[in-house]
């Protein structure tokens, strides 16, 4: 299928509190957040017209900025709209939502406390992100590349300068044959995949890294509560390579990837199971229940 360039689409573009013809949507060269990544984004999804857990992608969008060091110039209210306003006026009602804010052109060098925010929110459809072949299971590589000490990079932020290690380890994975890659973080541990969150079933139990260096995913927590109510032993702690050799299922979790299965894992074979099958139907049943269904879930 070809590809159709980012910049050359039909629709409107939410940008700077103003929706623009998508072709208008442009920024300078100039701009800091090209240079030095002084950018933050989130990846949401509207299922059936409402935006699943929209506060909470707003509230760590916010958050991811100011980690950076920068403050967003909207509040919660204004961009949950604004992401609403977005998908209404591009006539969609299943698509991904994608909100950034980064730096401008007030300063380019490292230090950037003079530069405006800006934020932007386009909108576009995105099937599942592994497609058709999603029950099959996906194949993950051993990524060469890890997750950084929280000293070395602003991990609990979702900033667009992490994702360079995450095309890195993904592009080396695709070159192999592989779909994407899992990751080590900086001591040896599993960590994530380069956009998902990863869960292991072990003994009949659920485990997932603790989320100390990487993305604490919304998608998850979501996962965790939904295996919480169905009576499962849900373990958070800290995973080692070896532990991925006893588990008898796995599956990938987040806005983008949703619940994926995983067959193979370097040099590891699984097979999707029940557990799996039980978490993607109850998630893709949630994602498809009102705002306030899903808030009374919750509560
Ligand atoms: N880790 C990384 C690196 C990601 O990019 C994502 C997707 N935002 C996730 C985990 C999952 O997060 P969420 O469930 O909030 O989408």
């Amino acid at each position: 299928m070809a590809l159709v360039p980012f910049d050359d689409r039909d629709g409107l573009i939410w940008f700077d509190g103003v929706m623009v013809p998508w072709r208008e949507a442009k920024i300078h060269v100039l701009s800091h957040g090209l240079h030095y990544a002084s950018g933050v984004f989130e990846g949401e999804r509207a299922y059936s017209g409402n935006i699943f857990k929209l506060r909470a992608h707003t509230e760590r969008l916010i958050a991811s900025g100011r980690i950076l060091g920068f403050e967003i110039p909207y509040t919660a209210d204004e961009i949950d709209d604004a992401c609403r306003a977005v998908v209404a006026a591009n006539n969609l009602v299943d698509a991904y939502v994608r909100p950034l804010a980064w730096r401008g052109t007030e300063q380019l060098s490292v230090s950037a406390q003079q530069t405006k925010i800006h934020l932007m929110v386009a909108t576009w459809a995105w099937p599942n992100l592994f497609g058709d072949n999603r029950m099959k299971g996906v194949r993950l590589d051993m990524a060469e590349w890890r997750r950084p000490h929280p000293q070395t990079a602003p991990t609990a932020s979702k900033a667009a300068g992490l994702y360079m290690i995450g095309t890195l380890a993904k592009h080396a994975a695709e070159a192999k044959g592989f779909d994407d890659a899992l990751m080590l973080d900086w001591r040896g541990q599993v960590s994530e995949g380069t956009g998902a969150n990863v869960f292991f079933v072990i003994d009949g139990e659920l485990h997932t890294p603790t989320p100390d260096c990487f993305l604490d995913g919304i998608t998850r927590r979501v996962v965790m509560s939904l295996a919480r109510a169905r009576q499962m032993t849900v373990v958070e702690r800290a995973m080692w390579p070896e532990d991925m050799a006893k588990a008898s299922e796995v599956f990938l979790v987040g806005t983008a990837a949703e619940v994926t299965p995983v067959r193979q894992i370097g040099e590891l074979h699984y097979t999707p199971g029940p557990v799996t099958e039980m978490l993607l139907g109850a998630f893709e049943k949630l994602v498809r229940m009102s705002p306030g269904e899903v808030e009374a879930l919750a509560a």
